[in-house]
């Protein structure tokens, strides 16, 4: 009797155990499948095989999903350097923004060919269901990028929106990081926490620094330009308030023929990343010099 009892509790825990390791396999499969669709509409340069490969690895932090659940996944390459800085990039926060679609998905097939120099983690999609409706808001019509929890939102966001005629394309919400896109944007600077900040936009042209002061390296495609940053804004939440830099790439509505010019971006990022925050590093330790003194 106790022994059929053993065999029964052996039978039915590997059965649970089959079952949890089919349902993750699963899980992993449908985000390969939502990855290769969703960055596949895309248009522009894409190598299949790339994408395919990259989408087999990219994963999904807990809570990562937007309003209409879809997963806000992200790949991640790491660096060959010894002590490598790490990147983080955010593309099509603005769902009518689509081009920083085909730009975030060319940098994943890229670092997915090469051994880059830092690390990496990209999320190519942080606003999917404003994407869908072709919004630049999310499904709540919310701005994500007025909806980061800066120290003045409580007293400026809502008020600096009304005094700039209440525009519904920059509705900064009713609270600070209500908006669960921008929760997933916030764990990822916490779970990553990134030496530098790229977020990708459309169609000012031009490349617009929230870092220290510094004579940024030449890029030709894009002319360096400062646009300024609001209550709310992810430039005003990570470099006013955190010292970590932001770049903005606002790209010019249409996609040149060749891609190439995105990858030497990448490369002058690569270069930005290494000065910069060597610079920030050395203004950090003169402060702290100053401030024991
Ligand atoms: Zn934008």
């Amino acid at each position: 009797m106790k022994r059929i009892l053993v065999l029964f509790l052996f039978g039915f825990l590997n059965m649970f155990f089959s079952i949890h390791v089919w349902a993750q396999t699963q899980k992993a499969l449908d985000l390969e499948k939502t990855c290769f669709e969703m960055l596949g509409q895309f248009k522009g340069a894409s190598n299949k095989e790339l994408l395919g490969r990259a989408c087999a690895r990219v994963t999904v932090l807990d809570q990562c999903q937007s309003v209409n659940k879809v997963p806000l996944f992200h790949f991640q390459k790491e660096g060959y350097l010894k002590i490598p800085k790490r990147i983080l990039v955010f593309s099509l926060i603005h769902g009518d923004e689509i081009g920083p679609g085909s730009v975030g998905r060319y940098w994943i097939e890229n670092l997915e060919r090469i051994s880059p120099r830092n690390t990496w983690r990209v999320i190519p999609i942080l606003n999917p269901d404003g994407l869908a409706l072709k919004t630049r808001t999310n499904l709540n019509q919310i701005d994500l990028n007025r909806n980061f929890p800066t120290k003045d939102w409580s007293d400026s966001a809502q008020l600096y929106w009304k005094k700039t005629n209440m525009n519904p394309r920059r509705f900064p919400g009713k609270a600070a990081g209500s908006e669960p896109e921008v929760v997933c944007a916030l764990s990822h600077i916490q779970d990553f926490s990134p030496d530098f900040v790229v977020s990708i936009h459309t169609p000012l042209h031009v490349l617009d620094f929230d870092g220290p002061q510094i004579r940024p390296p030449k890029y030709d495609y894009l002319p360096w330009k400062s646009l300024g940053h609001f209550p709310g804004s992810l430039g005003r939440y990570l470099w006013f308030e955190r010292e970590t830099p932001v770049l903005t790439m606002e790209l010019k509505q249409e996609l040149p023929q060749k891609f190439d010019t995105f990858e030497k971006l990448q490369d002058v990022i690569g270069t930005l990343v290494k000065f910069e925050t060597g610079v920030h590093a050395k203004q950090k330790h003169l402060n702290e010099i100053s401030s024991t003194q």
